[in-house]
């Protein structure tokens, strides 16, 4: 896979710059853009020889960092993904991160607190496996949990939801603005997918370990959880910081939207090894003298 206009066909047609006009019904999650599963594998495997490239490069420029955010319902894959599509990058270039439910002292901060604190360096790669953005998907179809967070009650009124949106869209601006790329992506899978993928928990002895009980009781929600994902991607895109609306019923698709969306961030970055001026070359020209002496 080479970084042009054909490794982009892979990604933009899910990509979203300006959510205004965006309705989830739009998007197929058992789309696989004309592709067969061979085809795709094979540039999935060149895809993450080039990432593993760039990435590389991005460390050794040590000037921008990528932070790469993944959501979606349980059983779309995300963990899966992110080992596939990260497979055979420098470990020391890269961070995964997961956000599972906040500790009681994350619950004394606001909300953004625990996730500042994870933020990629400059020259690394930042993966957030859930991230604030539960923040309006979990927290606003389950709003008791709001009572956990020690708000103040007169800060609590029916425009919460459209304030967290506009502090969000205006952090991910303040991380463009410092060097920090940030790409969104939803994993989008199918209610019918993910039942089937429930029920393989149950049934195959290796997989019993992920089932949880608790996961079939939140898919009672599903209707309210496609409201608030679609009313996040509506409110949250924008050219700097986008959200990948990826489908996520074929496995092998998924993989190979997100890597092509990974390179295209990474190529934004413009990486490249730092150049050696002349008086740094008289350095290593006598270092290497030094070395051929003794
Ligand atoms: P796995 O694939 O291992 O199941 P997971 O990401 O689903 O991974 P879990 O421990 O099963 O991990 O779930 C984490 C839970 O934490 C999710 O239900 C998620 O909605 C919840 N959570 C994450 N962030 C918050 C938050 N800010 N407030 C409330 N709940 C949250
Ligand atoms: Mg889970």
């Amino acid at each position: 896979m080479k970084m042009d206009g054909k490794t982009r066909k892979y990604c933009d047609p899910y990509r979203i710059d300006d959510g205004n006009s965006f309705r989830l019904k739009d998007f197929d999650p058992a789309e696989t853009g004309d592709l067969s599963k061979e085809d795709a594998a094979e540039l999935l495997v060149k895809g993450i020889v080039l990432t593993n490239d760039l990435q590389e490069k991005l460390y050794a420029q040590d000037q921008w960092a990528v932070l790469l955010v993944f959501q979606a319902m349980d059983a779309a894959g995300k963990d899966g993904i992110i080992k596939h599509v990260m497979s055979g990058v420098n470990p020391q270039g890269c961070q995964v991160t997961s956000f599972k439910q906040p500790s009681t002292r994350e619950l004394n901060h606001d909300f953004m607190w625990r996730s500042v604190n994870e933020l990629p360096q400059r020259g690394q790669i930042g993966i957030f496996n859930r991230s604030y953005y539960e923040e309006v998907l979990v927290v606003r179809v389950h709003p008791e949990i709001l009572k956990t967070q020690h708000l103040p009650p007169q800060l609590v009124g029916k425009d919460i939801w459209q304030q967290r949106f506009d502090d969000i869209r205006a952090y991910e601006r303040y991380l463009t603005r410092n060097g920090v790329v940030v790409r969104k992506f939803f994993l989008n899978v199918s209610k019918e997918e993910q039942k089937k993928r429930f029920l393989k928990r149950l049934d195959e002895p290796e997989k019993n370990w992920k089932f949880s009980e608790a996961d079939v009781r939140e898919r009672e929600c599903w209707d309210q959880y496609m409201e608030a994902y679609e009313d996040m991607v509506r409110h949250t895109s924008s050219h700097h910081a986008p959200w990948y609306v990826v489908p996520a019923d074929h496995k092998w698709f998924t993989r190979l939207v997100v890597s092509s969306a990974i390179i295209e961030a990474l190529e934004q970055c413009r990486p490249a090894f730092p150049v050696v001026d002349d008086e740094r070359r008289k350095e290593l020209e006598k270092a290497r003298k030094l070395l051929e002496g003794k």
